[in-house]
């Protein structure tokens, strides 16, 4: 058996944002001795294969964006407007290489011993460590270990040859753009990611089962959002039938090293085909919980395999907590730091921070598609379900963006601008919140503070204007 090597007051379980907001604030704040077991690359999904490449990536494809609207404001390129994506991608890794070892120096300075490792529970507190460069085994001890292992990106179940598509975590190794690529799925990723290609010129083809995309978003984010893709050049398969099989013609090679393009046949479910170039999966992501052990000890987990907690991030061990994607609680980066903080508060903080607890009402979010979605409370539909229609008050409005002003009538890339606040009860009290538009990605968070604090469409009328900005306040639904 291996040695009990070290004790720590808390053991924290992935080096991503949620493992590192957790253990920060136990180590940094409260002085609780503390690992982070991390089996991956420092930063977690977030910074390696998530939010910040993505960020870039859409950055650099709003400059392509921002290229075609020079067009009709009279800037004259040189010729092609050609890119090295290569270039760009390279530049993109190094940034990121530059955020892994932020993370490890912060987790130094607050005194975090980091463990590089695949962690197991042998028992409800204590955990055997594989260590990730072949060393042997050890054990580590303590009284409260969280779980913030996060998730991966599934693939679907059933098709033959799903192993030639690629997953967002793959997305990121493309240093050689493909001519044609085909996304299946209708969520953040996909939406996100099909929105990137095309826009930098890739034919894009977007499969989804349903008439529109995005539709855990109210509706009208789902019609407008999916009729603008279409009209800026996404192929959107409504109700697609499916994939059947995928046959790899010619496997290609990310970086470009092989001068053949990847080349894989579609087999559909109706009898069509289709060759693509790439074809990447974004179905939905699975909790992150292989090779944890958690069959050695009695941990409860949905029927998705989610860890289940109550609103203090307690698990059915005692002293054991989960956070971020491996709940399938609002699987997002900021969420799961936040759960994290608020737990190294209530375990580790002073008597008046014991309840403390991360709310999960009215958490901010925004798709980073072409225009960018951003939303926070209950759509229409859930409003109605919660309060009943007769206290349900909507308000809407939609128009075009001065940047556009300059457009051409016929021209159909104008990206639209829509609002709508859904209302409730006499006072109006803002419960729901979703706008679309150039920009609304960076006034996202103001208005997330406002709906949080419970403000009322009157307040929101007695605010002063801005102006000219892309949304001023007189643009909001009156
Ligand atoms: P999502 O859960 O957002 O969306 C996946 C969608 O794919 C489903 O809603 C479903 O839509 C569709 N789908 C599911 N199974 C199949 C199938 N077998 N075939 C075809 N389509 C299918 O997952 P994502 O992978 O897009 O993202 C995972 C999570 O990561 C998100 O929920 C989000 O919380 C987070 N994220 C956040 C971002 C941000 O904040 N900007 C960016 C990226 C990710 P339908 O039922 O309509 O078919």
């Amino acid at each position: 058996m291996a040695p009990i090597t070290k004790q720590y007051d808390y053991i924290v379980i992935g080096g991503g944002s949620g493992g590192s907001g957790a253990a920060r604030r136990a180590s940094g704040w409260y002085g609780a001795k503390t690992c982070i077991i991390d089996a991956g690359v420092s930063g977690g999904c977030c910074v390696n294969v998530g939010c910040v490449p993505k960020k870039m990536t859409w950055n650099f494809a709003s400059i392509s964006e921002a290229m075609a609207a020079g067009k009709h404001y009279g800037y004259k390129f040189g010729d092609g407007n050609s890119f090295d994506f290569k270039t760009f991608v390279e530049k993109r890794d190094a940034r990121i290489k530059v955020l892994n070892g932020a993370y490890e120096n912060n987790w130094a300075k607050e005194g975090i011993d980091l463990i590089k490792g695949q962690a197991t529970f042998v028992s409800e507190h204590e955990m055997e460590v594989k260590p990730k460069d072949g060393g042997e085994a050890f054990r580590v001890m303590a009284p409260h270990i969280c779980i913030a292992t996060g998730s991966y990106p599934t693939i679907p179940e059933g098709i033959k040859g799903t192993e030639y598509g690629i997953t967002s975590d793959e997305f990121f190794l493309i240093k050689h753009l493909p001519k044609k690529m085909v996304f299946v799925g209708a969520g953040y990723i996909a939406v996100e990611l099909a929105g990137v290609m095309n826009a930098i010129g890739v034919e894009t083809h977007l499969f989804i089962r349903g008439n529109t995309f995005l539709r855990k978003f109210d509706p009208m984010v789902q019609e407008t959002m999916t009729k603008h893709y279409e009209e800026i050049g996404v192929h959107v398969h409504r109700e697609h039938p499916g994939i059947k099989e995928v046959i790899q013609l010619h496997p290609g090679s990310a970086d470009g090293s092989d001068p053949r393009e990847k080349q894989l046949k579609l087999i559909m479910n109706d009898g069509s085909e289709m060759i693509t170039n790439e074809l990447l999966w974004a179905i939905g992501r699975g909790p992150e919980t292989r090779g944890l052990g958690l069959e050695n000890i009695p941990m409860k987990t949905n029927k998705n395999g989610h860890i289940v907690v109550d609103k203090y991030q307690n698990t059915s061990v005692e002293g054991v907590y989960a956070l971020g994607d491996v709940t399938g609680q609002a699987e997002l980066t900021p969420v799961a730091i936040a759960a994290g903080r608020q737990l190294g508060n209530r375990v580790f903080g002073p008597p008046e921070l014991k309840e403390s607890h991360l709310d999960y009402e009215r958490i901010p979010s925004v798709v980073f598609s072409h225009p960018e979605v951003g939303a926070t409370g209950l759509t229409e539909p859930q409003a109605i379900e919660r309060y009943g229609k007769e206290n349900v008050k909507v308000y809407h409005t939609k128009f075009s963006a001065m940047y556009y002003d300059v457009y051409p009538p016929e021209e159909k890339k104008k990206e639209p601008t829509e609002f709508k606040i859904v209302c409730q009860g006499p006072r109006e009290e803002i419960v729901g919140l979703h706008i679309l538009g150039r920009g609304v990605d960076e006034m996202m968070q103001g208005f997330g503070v406002a709906v949080k604090m419970g403000a009322t469409k009157k307040d929101f009328d007695s605010c002063v204007a801005i102006h000219p900005v892309r949304f001023p306040s007189s643009s909001l639904p009156i």
